[in-house]
C-alpha cells in the first residue's frame, strides 16, 4: 500500500504525460501571452473611445489596416521630369495641383455665395423701391419719404470689392501678417475655463486599480502645469509649396500603390515614400529661399529630405539624439542625394534639449518621439509598449515638453517652429504644446502666436481627413479607410517678438 502511493507520489512530480500538456495554440497558453502590440491596442481602445467616442472605431479599423497609402517625394538630383511623367501614366496626382484646383475652387464657391448674397440684397433693394413707389404715388405730394436707392447700390459695391479682398488669398510677408495682427478669439485656450482641460480626457477612476494607469495618471499633473495660461492665434490663409518640392498622391479610396523606387542615371532614387500626413508638418514650416532651418529630432530623415528638396535652406541642421539614428540619416541621404559635398548641410548627434544656437535659425522642426501609434499596433520589435519601456513611455509627454521649449527659446524672432507627431495622444499634442509655451512665457520674454491652418489646410480635405475633437492648437490628421494616412499632429507657433 505504501509502496503504491509512493509510486504515485514520484510519478505525479517527475513526469507529466505528454498528452496532458496543453498544444502552443490551446486558450491557456494563448490567453497568457499579451504582446507588446495587444497591450498597445487595449491602451488605445480605453483612452482613445473616450475621446474619439463613437469615431474612434473607424479609426481603429483604418489604423489596424497593414498596407497604409504613402506619398512619393520626387528626388531633383535624379531625373523628376521622368519621374513625373511615369507616375503621372500610373494616375498619381501633384499633390500641389490638387491643392491649386481646391482652393481655386473654394473661391468660386465662397464667390458664388457672396454673389448670390449680393444679387437677393440688391433684389429686396428693387422690390422694395417698387413697394416704396407703389407707396409714394398712394401718398399726398409734400410727404417726405427717403428711398436710399443710392446709397444701398454703394454699399453694395462695397460689400462686393471687401469680399473681392477677402478672397483674393496672397501670399503675405510676416510685417504685413503682424500689422493685422488679431487674435482669433475661438483658439484662445484658457485652460481654467474647465472645457479644454485633456485631463477631462479619461476620468481619474479608470486609472485605479490597472499597475500601468496609475502611471499614466502622471501624465494628467503634467498638463496640469499648461493650466492657466492662455495662447493667441491667428489664421493663415493658404499653404504654400515650395516650387521645387514635387509631391506625389493617389486620389482618394484608390488601391493604386507606388512601386519601390529605382535608381536612375545620376545613381540616386527616384522618389521616396513616407505616411503623406508627414509633408504637412514640412509644408507648414514654409521653408523659403534663404531660411536656416534646422530639424531637431531629424532620423531617419523623411522629413530632412522633403525639406532639402525645395533647395531652399541657406543652412540646414538635421539633428538627432541617437548616433546610430544619425547614420541612418547619412545613410538616407547618401541614397537620395549620392555622396554631395555640401557647405550647407549638417548632420549632428545633439540632445534636442541642450542645443544652444539662440536666434539662429529660423525655421525649426520638432518632429518629437511619440507613442507612434500605428507603428506600435503592427510589430512587437522595439515597441513601446513592451512592460521594459514603460517609463520611457511616461516620460514622453515630459521629454516631448523640454524639447520644444527649448526650440521655443532659441528660434530667431520672426521664425517659426513646427511640432509634430504621430499620435493620436491629445497629452503629446496640444498638451505638450500648451505646457511649452507657458514654458517660454515664464522664462524668455518672447512673445509667440499659434497659426491655426484650418482655413489653408482646407483644399486638401479632399485627400485628408483633419479632426478637430476639443483640438485648439494644432491640426491632426485622422486616418480613415478610404483616406489612410497618419495619425499626424502638427501645430506652427511663430515667435513674433
Ligand atoms: N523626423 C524624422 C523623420 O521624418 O524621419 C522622424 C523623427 S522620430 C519621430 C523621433 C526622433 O527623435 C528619433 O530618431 C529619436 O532618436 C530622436 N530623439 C529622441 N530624443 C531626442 C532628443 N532629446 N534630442 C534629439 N533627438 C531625439
Amino acid at each position: 500500500m505504501s509502496l503504491l502511493f509512493k509510486n504515485i507520489i514520484i510519478r505525479d512530480l517527475t513526469k507529466v504525460p505528454v498528452r496532458f500538456k496543453n498544444h502552443k495554440n490551446h486558450w491557456s497558453v494563448l490567453r497568457k501571452k499579451v504582446e507588446p502590440k495587444d497591450k498597445a491596442l487595449t491602451y488605445f481602445d480605453d483612452f482613445y473611445a473616450t475621446i474619439y467616442g463613437k469615431d474612434w472605431n473607424f479609426i481603429r479599423e483604418a489604423l489596424m489596416k497593414e498596407e497604409t497609402k504613402y506619398v512619393a517625394v520626387i528626388n531633383n538630383l535624379s531625373e523628376p521630369e521622368r519621374i513625373e511623367q511615369e507616375l503621372q501614366l500610373r494616375g498619381a496626382l501633384n499633390l500641389k495641383s490638387v491643392y491649386n484646383i481646391y482652393l481655386q475652387s473654394n473661391k468660386n464657391k465662397e464667390k458664388k455665395v457672396a454673389d448670390v448674397e449680393i444679387k437677393s440684397e440688391k433684389l429686396n433693394q428693387i422690390i422694395s423701391n417698387v413697394q416704396m413707389t407703389k407707396i409714394e404715388s398712394s401718398l399726398p405730394e409734400d410727404y417726405n419719404v427717403s428711398l436710399k436707392t443710392e446709397t444701398s447700390l454703394k454699399d453694395d459695391k462695397e460689400k462686393s470689392d471687401d469680399f473681392e479682398t477677402q478672397i483674393n488669398v496672397q501670399l503675405r510677408s510676416l510685417e504685413e501678417d503682424l500689422q493685422d495682427y488679431e487674435p482669433d478669439l475661438e483658439r484662445i485656450v484658457d485652460l481654467n475655463d474647465g472645457n479644454a482641460a485633456l485631463n477631462e480626457y479619461v476620468p481619474a477612476t479608470q486609472l485605479k486599480g490597472m499597475e500601468d494607469w496609475v502611471l499614466e495618471s502622471d501624465h494628467y499633473a503634467f498638463y496640469d502645469k499648461g493650466a492657466d495660461f492662455s495662447v493667441m492665434s491667428i489664421e493663415e490663409q493658404v499653404l504654400l509649396f515650395p516650387e521645387r518640392l514635387k509631391v506625389y498622391t493617389f486620389e482618394e479610396g484608390s488601391k493604386e500603390r507606388f512601386p519601390s523606387p529605382k535608381k536612375g542615371a545620376a545613381g540616386v532614387s527616384d522618389y521616396f515614400l513616407f505616411d503623406g500626413g508627414s509633408i504637412l508638418p514640412v509644408l507648414a514650416l514654409d521653408v523659403r529661399p534663404g531660411d536656416l532651418v534646422l530639424d531637431m529630432c531629424a532620423a531617419p530623415g523623411g522629413k530632412t529630405l522633403a525639406i532639402l528638396q525645395t533647395f531652399n535652406p541657406a543652412l540646414f541642421v538635421a539633428n538627432d539624439i541617437s548616433m546610430s539614428r544619425v547614420n541612418r540619416i547619412n545613410k538616407v541621404l547618401n541614397e537620395f542625394l549620392g555622396e554631395i559635398e555640401n557647405s550647407q548641410l549638417f548632420v549632428t548627434c545633439n540632445d534636442a534639449r541642450s542645443i544652444e544656437d539662440i536666434d539662429l535659425y529660423n525655421k525649426i522642426l520638432v518632429d518629437v518621439p511619440c507613442t507612434t501609434d500605428r507603428h506600435n499596433l503592427h510589430t512587437d520589435e522595439n515597441n513601446l509598449f513592451k512592460p521594459s519601456r514603460l517609463q520611457e513611455r511616461m516620460k514622453l509627454p515630459e521629454l516631448q515638453m523640454e524639447i520644444l521649449t527649448n526650440a521655443l527659446k532659441i528660434v530667431a524672432k520672426g521664425g517659426t517652429v513646427v511640432y509634430s507627431t504621430c499620435t493620436l495622444n491629445p497629452i503629446q499634442n496640444d498638451g505638450v504644446v500648451q505646457a511649452a509655451l507657458k514654458n517660454c512665457w515664464e522664462q524668455t520674454s518672447h512673445e509667440m502666436v499659434v497659426k491655426d491652418l484650418s482655413v489653408a489646410l482646407s483644399p486638401l480635405n479632399c485627400l485628408f481627413k483633419f479632426g478637430n475633437y476639443g483640438l485648439k492648437h494644432g491640426h491632426l490628421v485622422i486616418p480613415t479607410i478610404r483616406k489612410n494616412w497618419g495619425p499626424m499632429y502638427f501645430c506652427k507657433i511663430m515667435r513674433v517678438k
